[in-house]
């Protein structure tokens, strides 16, 4: 599956439960804009690694909203650790999706060191995840009885479209959700 077909599922599974989505610096965020932009859509700009970190702040905050994280293969890697701490916590609200296509598609599609990262399985290691699927099947997901891990297969690719983000923007457009 190509990344952008991935993030149009993912759109619309996150418009289907009113979702938060947090996405990763470089290519997850680039992606999920180019699929549709949303304020419920945090795109992520500093620290590579850390949707899956700042995701679960939100699910933490936001016990009512589901919320789902865009972690790209190699940043996921970057803040592996998270998983454990995710699976500790186990907030119900929170889906971690990876898209997992083997390189670091924003730098010349370098090969990532989490190739061989048993993503389906992820579970095992870290029971508190009550779900461990593909990406097809988080359509039939109920994304408030989770933690869930969510593991999508792509192609890699071209790169994703141009930024066109301002960082501050859209820090202010997200935070506005809540007032
Ligand atoms: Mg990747």
């Amino acid at each position: 599956m190509k990344q952008s077909a991935a993030f149009e599922i993912l759109v619309e599974i996150a418009e289907t439960h009113n979702a938060l989505i947090i996405a990763d610096i470089g290519s997850q965020s680039l992606w999920l804009k180019a699929a549709k932009d949303r304020p419920e859509n945090l795109y992520l700009s500093g620290p590579m690694g850390m949707a899956s970190s700042v995701a679960l702040g939100v699910a933490t905050a936001h016990k009512d909203r589901a919320v789902i994280a865009a972690c790209g293969d190699g940043a996921l890697g970057m803040n592996f650790s998270s998983l454990t701490t995710i699976s500790n916590a186990a907030p119900a609200n929170l889906s971690i999706v990876v898209m997992n296509n083997s390189v670091y598609e924003f730098t010349k599609s370098l090969p990532t060191p989490t190739r061989g990262v048993d993503w389906d399985n992820i579970s095992s290691a870290c029971p508190g995840f009550k779900s461990n699927i593909k990406l097809v099947e988080m359509k039939n997901l109920d994304l408030m009885s989770g933690p869930h891990f969510v593991h999508a297969e792509i192609e890699p690719g071209a790169l994703p479209p141009g930024p066109g983000i301002n960082a501050i923007d859209i820090h202010h457009r997200f935070k506005a959700l809540f007032k």
